[in-house]
C-alpha cells in the first residue's frame, strides 16, 4: 500500500481592504477581489482621530463576515502609535489607540489587533523593550476581552524594535499573557535578514523563530513580496512574485507545513496601484495549490 503524505490544508487567503465609508464596506471590498479573510484599519492610520462605529455598522459587519465565511478578521493599528517611546504624550496616545483598537476588535468580532512595536529613536534597546512590555500590559488591562494583541515583526529599519526574533520572544515572554501573539510579514522578515526564498532557508528561519518565540505563537502571516534585496531594512512591499522573494519563494512559504494553514493577508501595492487586488490573490492561490 502506498503511504499517503499528509499535507496540511492551505489556510485562508485574504487582504487588507479599506473600511472607508464604514466597516460594512470592507465586506464588499474583500468579496470583490475574491479574498477569504480580511484586515482593516478602524480609522485613518496616519491620524489619532477615532472614527465612530455605530451599533448598526457592527451588526452589518458581523452578519457579512458570518454569511460569507470571512473569518478571521484583523484590525491593523495606527502607524503613528509607538509604544517603545519614552515620550510621555506619544506613549499615552499610543496606549490609548491600541486599547481602543483591542476593545473594538472584541466589539466587531475581530480575532485581534496587529501592531508594530515602534522605534527606540535614541534610547538604548533595554529601555525601549521595557517600555513596550509595560505598555502592552497596560493595554491588556484596559481592554479585558478575548481578542489578541498581535506583534508584527519589523523590517529591520534604523531604530525599529521587534525585528530580530529574539526581541519578539523577549516581549512575548515578559508580557506573559496568552493574548499576545505574533504576525510575521514576509517582506519585513526578509528585510530584517531572514531568508525565505527556499524551503531550506525557511526551515532555518523558522527554527530560529521556534527557538526564540515558539511556532505556536505565530497566528497570521502578512504576504508581501519585497522591493529590496535580503537584509536591507527597507519596508517597501511589492506584488507577489514581482520582488526579491519571488514566485519560488512564495511557493515554498505557502507549502511549508508550519505556515501553510495560517491565514495569509496581502498588503501589496496592487497592479493598478490601488492596494491588494484579485490578481495578487490569484497568484497566491496558484502558488499555494
Ligand atoms: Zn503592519
Ligand atoms: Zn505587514
Amino acid at each position: 500500500m502506498m503511504a499517503t503524505s499528509s499535507v496540511p490544508p492551505l489556510g485562508k487567503l485574504g487582504a487588507h481592504v479599506s473600511a472607508a465609508g464604514g466597516i460594512p464596506n470592507a465586506i464588499d471590498r474583500i468579496r470583490a477581489i475574491g479574498g477569504d479573510c480580511l484586515q482593516i484599519f478602524i480609522s485613518s492610520p496616519r491620524g489619532w482621530q477615532k472614527t465612530t462605529i455605530t451599533d448598526e455598522q457592527v451588526a452589518a459587519f458581523r452578519a457579512g463576515v458570518a454569511e460569507h465565511d470571512l473569518t478571521p478578521v484583523y484590525i491593523h493599528a495606527l502607524y503613528l502609535a509607538n509604544i517603545a517611546t519614552s515620550q510621555a504624550e506619544l506613549r499615552a496616545k499610543s496606549i490609548d489607540a491600541l486599547a481602543h483598537a483591542l476593545t473594538t476588535a472584541d466589539r466587531i468580532g475581530a480575532a485581534g489587533v496587529i501592531y508594530h512595536t515602534g522605534s527606540k529613536k535614541d534610547q538604548d534597546l533595554s529601555r525601549a523593550m521595557a517600555n513596550v512590555v509595560s505598555a502592552l500590559r497596560e493595554i491588556l488591562e484596559r481592554s479585558p476581552g478575548t481578542s489578541q494583541l498581535i506583534i508584527e515583526g519589523s523590517a529591520g529599519q534604523q531604530g525599529a524594535v521587534g525585528s530580530p526574533f529574539a526581541e519578539l520572544g523577549q516581549m512575548h515572554r515578559e508580557v506573559g499573557s496568552d493574548r499576545v501573539k505574533v504576525c510575521l510579514d514576509t517582506c519585513h522578515m526578509f528585510q530584517a535578514g531572514y531568508d525565505v526564498r527556499t524551503t531550506e532557508a525557511i526551515d532555518r528561519t523558522l527554527a530560529e523563530f521556534d527557538r526564540e518565540v515558539g511556532l505556536a505563537q505565530l497566528v497570521v502571516m502578512h504576504a508581501n513580496d519585497a522591493k529590496a534585496e535580503l537584509g536591507r531594512g527597507l519596508d517597501r512591499h511589492e506584488n507577489i512574485g514581482h520582488g526579491a522573494i519571488g514566485k519560488a519563494g512564495f511557493q515554498a512559504l505557502l507549502h511549508h507545513p508550519s505556515l501553510r494553514s495560517l491565514p495569509w493577508i496581502l498588503e501589496v501595492p496592487g497592479f493598478e496601484g490601488l492596494g491588494p487586488d484579485a490578481e495578487n490573490l490569484e497568484i497566491l492561490r496558484k502558488l499555494g495549490a
